[in-house]
């Protein structure tokens, strides 16, 4: 579920306004969004996934992390690597390798066609 969206490294971008299937976003006067929705938030990472400066962080959990502030402590996160940890870990973003390339899957014939089956 989405839980922080940092004011910091926000650049008004819109794009995780814009890819967030349910809505759960509201473009804020500063042009930083709003979690307006959160409760509509299906855990799917898009908006991380597509946050060009790693300003989200969507908790793997499917329900809100609890009141405590500190669960939500920007630096803490960033110190533990969670802000864009998602977009990071698919390969999304300048530098990286797509995850697409270490995917691990069945081989493909010699012609790049069918699996070989053995
Ligand atoms: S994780 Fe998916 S559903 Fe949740 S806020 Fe991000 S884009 Fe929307
Ligand atoms: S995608 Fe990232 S930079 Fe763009 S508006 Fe959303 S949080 Fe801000």
């Amino acid at each position: 579920m989405i839980e922080l969206v940092s004011a910091q490294r926000c650049i008004a971008c819109d794009k995780c306004v814009d890819v967030c299937p349910t809505d759960v976003f509201e473009r804020g006067p500063d042009g930083i969004p709003l979690l307006a929705r959160q409760e509509d938030c299906q855990t799917c990472f898009l908006c991380e996934a597509n946050c060009p400066v790693d300003a989200l962080f969507v908790s793997p959990l499917t329900r809100p992390l609890p009141e405590d502030p500190a669960v939500r402590d920007e630096a803490g996160l960033v110190g533990r690597g969670l802000l864009g940890s998602y977009r990071r870990e698919i390969g999304w973003g300048h530098g990286r390798t797509p995850g697409s390339l270490r995917a691990i899957g069945p081989a493909l014939g010699a012609d790049g066609g069918k699996p070989i089956i053995s």
